[in-house]
């Protein structure tokens, strides 16, 4: 989780044929807790053979905790599942609570039922073994299964060291460590700057961080290159930081010190914590690489037909073809497959030399998109789809300053 750049997909269940036809092009799995305990034989076995296989991915699993800091209206079976499995039906509430109903006896029954189902999970789901080992066309022995390669502690989205949500965090963490000293601290805020404010106040060497929310897509420079100095100076004070949910501006911040991050298969490059009444699966989009960003595949196909360079891809889905000849599940692979590359090009690079990067492709793309004659329709979207390169260049000027 903490090697040179970790490439980590969060696995939903519609992604199983992905995750597997995708061996090798990534290091690991982000194991939601609402699905871990939700189809728990089912996730357990995929995960577990998959984790016994010549590549072996690694697979943490998310508490998903700060689903229960939220008045639950319409709770799903899933949300349901897991506070089961947390061994506290009680989380689940028409009412937002206050930290003050997390006592010290309530967290360590949440803390013991979570450590004790990440410890089982290697012996917990062994019965549908055989149906996924089958799957994978690949001998896997049982033998080979592999638990979670870390413990991640559940944790609450805080807003600073002074919030009682921290407390209750940190409560967590404390019951968690006597059980299991190699426990990972989860850090969670809804900004940057509180993000920066409690990774100072912790001394931590491996941290999983989130900030709610972070459009790298829509936030204006200032906001990244907080972020961008928050995970400098976490490196610089010898702390590893892994990101919970990042899209390709998480892959530059490797210059700045990140050590990996998890993103979902086919869709954002950020998440928030206030649960939405739709979830489903991501629409089909394509994964625009010269400029990092899915765009509608029709868009993709019109620059396809105009300019080549634009849209071109030799990943084993794409060889070539134009990006309307993907099917649902080719658009999918085609994106991890370009994030492995994309982390391969990038993660190393300095934040200057990935800035000018940046700039260059920004304006071979303005002179270009202007005058290709696309359908009147897709003018703004092709427009809007590489203005963020230079927000994105001039947060990382910002941050290495
Ligand atoms: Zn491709």
């Amino acid at each position: 989780m903490f090697d040179a750049y970790s490439h980590y997909v969060a696995y939903g269940a519609t992604d199983q044929q992905t995750a597997r036809d995708l061996l090798g092009s990534y290091d690991g799995l982000l194991v939601p807790g609402t699905v871990a305990a939700f189809q728990r034989e089912g996730t357990g076995g995929f995960v577990l053979t998959l984790s016994a296989t010549a590549a072996a991915p690694e697979y943490v699993i998310d508490s998903r905790f700060p689903l229960f800091q939220q008045a639950l209206l319409a709770p799903k079976k899933s949300h349901e599942a897991l506070a089961l499995l947390l061994d506290d039906p009680s989380l689940i509430s028409g009412y937002a609570p206050s930290p003050a109903a997390f006592t010290h006896e309530r967290t360590q029954r949440i803390v013991s039922a979570w450590v004790d189902f990440n410890r089982g999970y290697r012996t917990d789901v062994r019965r549908k073994f055989n149906k996924y080992a089958e799957r994978l066309g690949e001998p896997v022995e049982p033998a080979d299964i592999r638990g979670p390669h870390r413990i991640l502690v559940p944790y609450t989205i805080s807003t600073g060291p002074a919030d009682d949500w921290w407390r209750v965090s940190a409560q967590m963490l404390d019951q968690a460590r006597q059980l299991d000293p190699s426990c990972l601290r989860v850090i969670a805020t809804e900004t940057p700057t509180q993000l920066n404010a409690l990774l100072e106040q912790v001394d931590d060497e491996h941290l999983v961080i989130w900030v709610s929310g972070l459009e790298e897509l829509v936030l204006p420079a200032d906001q990244l290159a907080t972020y961008a100095r928050t995970v400098r100076a976490a490196a610089e004070r010898g702390q590893q930081t892994f990101a919970l949910y990042g899209g390709f501006f998480h892959v530059l911040l490797g210059g700045l010190g990140l050590r990996g991050a998890s993103h979902g298969i086919g869709y954002g490059e950020y998440r928030s914590w206030i649960e939405l009444p739709t979830s489903g699966p991501p629409p089909a989009r394509y994964y625009l690489r010269r400029v990092h960003r899915y765009v509608s595949q029709e868009l993709a196909y019109q620059l396809y037909m105009r300019d080549r360079t634009l849209v071109e891809c030799n990943c084993d889905e794409c060889n070539g073809q134009p990006p309307i000849a993907l099917d649902y599940h080719e658009l999918m692979k085609h994106s991890v497959r370009a994030r492995a590359e994309e982390i391969e090009a990038w993660s190393r690079l300095d934040p200057i030399t990935a800035a000018e990067l940046l700039e260059t492709e920004h304006t071979a793309w303005e002179r270009v998109v202007p005058n290709l004659g696309l359908p009147p329709f897709l003018r703004p979207q092709a427009e809007r789809s590489y203005e963020h390169l230079l927000r994105w260049a001039h947060a990382l000027r910002l941050a290495a300053s």
